[in-house]
This record gives structure tokens, sequence and C-alpha cells, in this order.
């Protein structure tokens, strides 16, 4: 079954989003099959958006989510890597839609609340940088 890494990010949590956003995600019918609570480091989060290095926010971009906890997770279900992409909206608070998390919660890119694996490949590969095998339920 299909399965996407989700990681609420330390604005997110900071700001009492955790249900909120695990709420979008259950009553849409996706399962959790995993999920914890830790503060990644500089260099994890550098792993992480590996792909943006050389952007010039990526440095910003990884001390932020090296700032505080951010929630890990793991969710599985038919079409759950692209529709989960849908539910968390563009990566712009700017561009997201209403009725998106970021549309409904955001306002800056920068502080954007959530990530979601873009692709097969992806989730695949930051579900076993964030989790071990055992981790899954
Ligand atoms: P994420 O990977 O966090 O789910 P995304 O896939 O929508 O977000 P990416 O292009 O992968 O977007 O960028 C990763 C993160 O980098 C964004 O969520 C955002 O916080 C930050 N970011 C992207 N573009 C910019 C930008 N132009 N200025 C500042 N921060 C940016
Ligand atoms: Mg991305």
């Amino acid at each position: 079954l299909e399965r996407t890494f989700i990681a609420i990010k330390p604005d997110g949590v900071q700001r009492g989003l955790i249900s909120e956003i695990i709420h979008r995600f259950e009553r849409k019918g996706y399962k959790l099959v995993a999920i914890k609570l830790l503060i990644p480091s500089k260099e994890f989060a550098e792993t992480h958006y590996d792909d943006l290095r050389g952007r010039p926010f990526f440095n910003g971009l990884c001390d932020f989510l090296s700032s505080g906890p951010v929630v890990a997770m793991v969710w599985e279900g038919q079409g759950v890597i692209k529709y989960g992409r849908k539910l968390i909206g563009a990566t712009s608070p700017h561009n997201s839609e209403p009725g998106t998390i970021r549309g409904d919660l955001a306002i800056s890119v920068g502080r954007n609340i959530i990530h979601g694996s873009d692709g097969p490949e992806t989730a695949k590969a930051e579900i076993a940088l964030w989790f071990k095998p055992e981790e899954l339920v």
C-alpha cells in the first residue's frame, strides 16, 4: 500500500496545529502508520532537504527545521502521496487554495507549517531517513 512522509514543522507544532493537521488526514481516510516528536539536527535537516542545496533559502530553511520539535509521520492509503500534497496546498501560502492546510493556516512560504513527500521516490527515501523499519506499524 502507498505511503508518504509528512512532517509538521516547528511553526506548526509551536502554533498548536498538530491535532488540526492529523484530523485532516484522518478524516480523509488515510491511516497513520508511524509518528514521533523530535528536534532534528541541522545536519539532519540538510540531508532531508538535500535536493534544495544551493538555493538561497537553503540555510535558513534548515536552521528553521532544526529550531524546535517536529512531528514526523508516515501516512498510508491509496493515492496518499499525491492527495496528501493536495491537502497541504501549494508551497507558498499566497498561492495555496482555501480549504488546504497552508491555504487555511499559513501566510509565509518560510513558515508553511507542513512538509509532504513530492513523489514515490522521495516518499521512500524520506520514510527511510526519518524512521527505522520497526517503527512502522
Ligand atoms: P516541503 O518540501 O517542505 O513539503 P514543498 O515541496 O512545497 O515543501 P519545496 O520546493 O520542496 O516545496 O521547498 C521546501 C521548503 O523550502 C518549502 O516548504 C518552503 O518552506 C521553503 N521554500 C521554498 N521556496 C522558498 C522561497 N522561495 N523562499 C523561502 N523559502 C522557500
Ligand atoms: Mg518539497
